[in-house]
């Protein structure tokens, strides 16, 4: 039976250290998040933010936008923004409406306030392991791995999902902490073949059902990072099959209550080294 990591009760605690650390800063450190028009699950991931940064003891700064507005107006909302020295990490809640370029926005953002290590600048440091932080959903596994006193050094780490802001980074943040990565993608052509390597198996492939227990290797490490919508319940679950894998194995995250939380207390984290590094003290 495998330890199922419990990653609300692990995101509490970080939040808890990262309270503690901001109150003795100069100053409280401070997140804006732009959202423009009006997605719900937007509007949701907007709301969380300012309860976390509430949390923590951040301030948070929310700037909404119309769904038409101007590229312009974007930009310079973000050039305010860049100029603000109460403000110290700055995200653009994605996705973006219309016709507005994700690489414009994400690039006008200050290197030293991107907080989500979108901008090239942070990916090439990312890619030389020169980074002050990483993206919020591998450094939250990061932690877990770390939690359950698991190395990658030396480690098979299968990824599954090559995107820019989950599977890339972390296949790149275990290469860096010396797993041996293989990352998976639909061009992948015995996806099988290659999870059952898995000592560390990373599914962020965003379907459900994905991953059943043939693909597992015996006493793997499963890291479910997806969120999909059971079209029958209405409930959430990851990629992974979890009632079959999880007998299987030695580690598994829940969908809910696995990475999802980790992501969100890894942001607050994020912030706060940003804070400091923008306040002298890094
Ligand atoms: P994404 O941009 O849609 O990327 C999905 C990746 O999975 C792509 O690289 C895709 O390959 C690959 N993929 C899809 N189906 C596959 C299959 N059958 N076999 C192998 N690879 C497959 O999604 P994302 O933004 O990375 O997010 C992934 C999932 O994680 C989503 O469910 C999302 O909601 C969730 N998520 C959760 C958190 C959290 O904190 N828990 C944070 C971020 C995202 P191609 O590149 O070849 O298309």
């Amino acid at each position: 039976m495998a330890i199922i990591i419990d990653g609300k009760a692990l995101a509490a605690s970080i939040r808890r250290e990262i309270k503690e650390e901001a109150s003795h800063l100069p100053r409280r450190p401070g997140l804006a998040v732009i959202l423009v028009g009006n997605d719900p699950a937007s509007e949701l991931y907007v709301k969380n933010k300012a309860k976390d940064c509430a949390e923590c003891g951040f301030l948070s700064q929310q700037i909404d936008l119309p769904a038409d507005v101007s590229e312009e107006l974007v930009l310079e909302t973000i050039g305010k923004l860049n100029a603000d020295p109460a403000i110290d990490g700055i995200l653009v809640q994605l996705p973006l409406p219309g016709s507005l370029s994700k690489q414009h926005m994400l690039e006008a953002i200050a290197p030293e306030k991107d907080v989500d290590v979108f901008h090239p600048l942070n990916v090439g440091r990312m890619v030389q392991g020169d980074c002050l932080i990483w993206p919020c959903t591998p450094a939250g596994i990061s932690v877990m791995l770390d939690a359950c006193g698991i190395d990658p050094d030396g480690k098979v780490c299968v990824v599954v999902g090559r995107s820019d802001i989950v599977g890339k980074p972390m296949g790149m943040l275990l290469l860096h902490r010396h797993g041996t990565v293989i990352y998976c993608h639909t061009h992948t052509p015995d996806l099988a073949a290659m999870t059952r390597q898995a000592d560390i198996l990373i599914s962020a492939a965003g379907r459900r059902g994905l991953i059943t227990a043939d693909m597992v290797k015996e006493g793997a490490v499963v890291i479910d990072v997806s969120v999909n919508r059971d079209p029958d319940t209405g409930k959430f679950t990851g990629d992974v099959c979890f009632d079959e894998v999880k007998d299987k194995v030695s580690h598994i995250t829940p969908v809910p209550g696995g990475v999802g939380p980790m992501t969100r207390a890894m942001l607050m984290r994020n912030v706060l080294t940003l804070a400091k590094n923008h306040m002298g003290l890094l």
